[in-house]
């Protein structure tokens, strides 16, 4: 994530110090499957014949209706929901602020219980970002990253821990929350619609969270966003990659970056571990990766590093083969960083090279720059600008 300054607009929801966070008392169900469910409910005394059905019904009215209470929950008996709040909660992650950009890009800080410390908090950001035809989530699945990307800002926090998957799905939960989005419109339309694992944090390397909170997420019993409308991005866990296709079967994401071991080792150091070479033949191997679903491919435009004519020839030539598509990324700069942004000439001529070479070439527009929840690890929707809009959007970044 972006580092955070203070935005123009910001609505703080209700921003208490870090110190005196107070964790929840009691368990949230949010984020457990069916069969967990049938064994909190055991704990709770609900006999074996009648778990299945009460399970449905928890189901139906935890992430299909959005409950926020028990009381809201009718179709359960009274005893039972008054059992079950006596041992639990539906919370989701607690939304300390609420920013909202002039394009309608909302940004949530939420705060967490430390995994250890159970003292202290925790805080990831979630964003959410509307388009036209879409809304899409970006969803965070780890405190801080342990990976070190030298372009990354969230890679130079020290503090790092695994979401679990509730607070990976209360992060959906917060969003539909927060626009009213439990029901359809009138026109049959939802708010949230596309979910991307672009957030804080390596998804792959938190792989049981991620895989159970997205089965979630995706289950249309409940908050039901297709597979196909969530992408997970990775850094390059080469041994999770396929695991991801099997066990959890949603789009996929490469923050690829360079072209060269030598200069990807520098930028993503997780390539010494699974270099170049290991990392295109897991996107080979990935299963149901078609030209229908075709892996994205991630390129962050770093200034005299990685931009050249030669990067993009060589790009086309790797990815020879493989169901693809190219996001050109520009750098997002934070203080401290010795990278610079591509110019845009230099983005425009990269991005026309890899079009005519047949591949989808869009470079991610900018969305909530007043906000800081702007490109970078924020994916928002993208599209082939046309030289009328790159020229205005040129002017748009002299002017920034
Ligand atoms: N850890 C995962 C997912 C989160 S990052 C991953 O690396 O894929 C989402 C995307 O934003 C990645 O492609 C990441 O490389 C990119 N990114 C990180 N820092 C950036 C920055 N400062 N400017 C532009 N893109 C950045
Ligand atoms: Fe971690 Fe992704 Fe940032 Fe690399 S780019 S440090 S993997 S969040």
């Amino acid at each position: 994530m972006q580092p955070t300054a203070e935005p123009h607009n910001a609505t703080l929801v209700e921003k208490t110090p870090l110190e005196t966070y107070v964790p929840p008392a009691k368990p949230s169900l949010i984020g457990l499957s069916r069969g967990e469910l049938a064994d909190r409910l055991g704990e709770i005394g609900v006999a074996p014949a009648q778990r299945k059905m009460r399970v449905q019904q928890l189901w139906h009215w935890l992430y299909f209706r959005g409950a926020q209470s028990f009381d809201e929950m009718t179709s359960i008996s009274k005893g039972i929901r008054a059992d079950l709040a006596q041992h639990f909660t539906v919370n989701r992650p607690e939304v300390v602020a609420e920013q909202i950009s002039n394009d309608g890009t909302r940004k949530w800080l939420l705060r967490l219980p430390s995994g250890d410390n159970v003292e202290k908090a925790h805080e990831v950001e979630c964003v959410y970002i509307p388009d036209t035809d879409r809304g899409t989530l970006c969803v965070s699945s780890q405190v801080g990253c342990t990976l070190n990307c030298s372009f990354c800002h969230t890679g130079t926090q020290r503090l790092v821990r695994n979401l679990t998957a509730g607070e990976i799905v209360g992060q959906i939960m917060v969003a539909r929350d927060r626009l009213n989005d439990w029901a359809d419109r009138e026109d049959g339309t939802r708010r949230v619609t596309n979910i991307v694992m672009m957030g804080m944090g390596e998804p792959l390397y938190n792989f049981d969270a991620v895989r159970d909170a997205l089965l979630i997420v995706g289950d249309n019993e409940g908050i039901g966003i297709s597979r196909r409308r969530i992408t997970l991005s990775t850094s390059g866990v080469v041994p999770n990659i396929v695991r991801a296709g099997e066990e959890i079967g949603v789009m996929l994401a490469i923050s690829l970056h360079a072209v060269r071991d030598e200069l990807r080792n520098e930028l993503v150091p997780l390539n010494r571990k699974y270099p170049i070479k290991e990392l295109l033949q897991a996107c080979r191997d990935y299963p149901g990766a078609s030209n229908a679903r075709r892996i994205t491919f991630e390129y962050v435009m770093l200034k005299g590093v990685n931009d050249s004519l030669d990067d993009a020839k060589l790009l086309v030539k790797m990815l020879k083969g493989i169901p693809a598509k190219i996001n050109l990324i520009p750098f997002n700069p934070w203080p401290g960083t010795a990278y610079e942004c591509s110019d845009w000439d230099q983005i425009e001529k990269f991005s026309e090279y890899i079009f005519n070479a047949g591949y989808s070439s869009p470079v991610r527009t900018p969305r909530g720059r007043d906000i800081l929840a702007a490109c970078g690890q924020l994916k928002s929707e993208t599209e082939k600008l046309s030289a009328r809009e790159r020229q205005a959007l040129r002017a748009m970044a002299m002017t920034d």
